[in-house]
């Protein structure tokens, strides 16, 4: 794990990139800054986490970081072990951790809660849409810090790359840590536009995860955050249609992002205007 600060005292704000090894996105981004090292009106960590994972090309060795935490400093396994470091590290902060995925091209936030500091976040970072994760939360870094997990677009994609790093610059702008002057400078030395606030920001809550049958020969057919009708096919699992029993919108839905199952199904539970309601004297 590498770790620097930005900033002098306790550290208030992290960026962490590679919580998953085979995820570079993340990781560029947090380079950049660490190289960049701008001066900050609050203290930020700058996080690698799994530098081991990273150098192997993988996204873990022993056990997938982002289902372990607490963790636990005598475990055998080495995530186990860097998610309670990486935790104690990160005590007192609010984390923003970027991911990409293997199932959504665009950026969207993903949080453990809606509450006004997701709601003022997504309405302010250029991401497409915000998913509450209600329950699946297991193992995740939510267990052990207040996170807001970022995925930026396609695993290694150049896309992916540059919205990690958009992404990262408006969370600290928005957050007071970085002044409007040194965002401006940071997007045009890494070649990044701020990036367009949507008008209204749709917020999904996942409801159940979507159980993969067959084999491995799996295939997705509907385009995630697009609602799947009761009776439409969404997928195939060794050439057998898999039909929605009841509608949903896919989230994370991909034929090889998880072992065990396609991804999730949600519901649409609001919208988040870019203007925010005038509150009532
Ligand atoms: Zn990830």
């Amino acid at each position: 794990m590498r770790v620097e600060q930005l900033g002098d005292g306790t550290p208030e704000l992290a960026i962490v990139g590679g919580i998953h090894g085979d995820e570079p996105s993340g990781v560029s981004a947090v380079e950049r800054l660490i190289e960049a090292s701008p001066p900050v009106e609050r203290p930020v960590l700058l996080v690698i986490a799994n530098e081991r994972a990273i150098e192997a090309g993988e996204r873990y060795l022993d056990a997938d970081l982002n289902r372990v935490f607490p963790g636990d400093p005598d475990a055998d396994a080495h995530e186990k072990r860097l998610a309670h470091e990486l935790a104690e590290r990160l005590q007192g902060t609010t984390a923003l951790s970027m991911h990409a995925t293997q199932s959504h091209p665009e950026p969207f936030m993903v949080s453990d809660r809606i509450d006004p500091l997701v709601e003022r976040l997504g309405r302010s970072l250029p991401v497409e849409s915000v998913v509450d994760t209600g329950e699946f939360i297991q193992g995740r870094l939510f267990r052990a810090i207040r996170t807001i997990e970022i995925e930026s677009g396609l695993q290694g994609s150049d896309a992916a790359e540059a919205a990690a790093i958009r992404i990262a610059i408006a969370f600290l702008e928005e957050l007071g840590a970085l002044s409007g002057p040194v965002a401006a400078d940071l997007r045009e030395r890494f070649g990044v536009e701020p990036g367009p606030a949507s008008a209204s920001v749709p917020v999904f809550r996942l409801t159940r995860s979507v159980p993969k049958s067959g084999t491995d020969d799996h295939l997705v057919s509907v385009n995630n955050f697009e609602l799947v009708d009761a009776g439409e096919r969404f997928a195939t699992a060794d050439g057998v249609p898999v039909v929605a029993e009841e509608e949903f919108y896919p989230v994370l839905l991909s034929a090889e992002g998880y072992d065990e199952i396609f991804g999730y199904a949600a519901e649409k539970i609001t919208e988040l205007s870019s203007e925010p309601p005038q509150s009532a004297e």
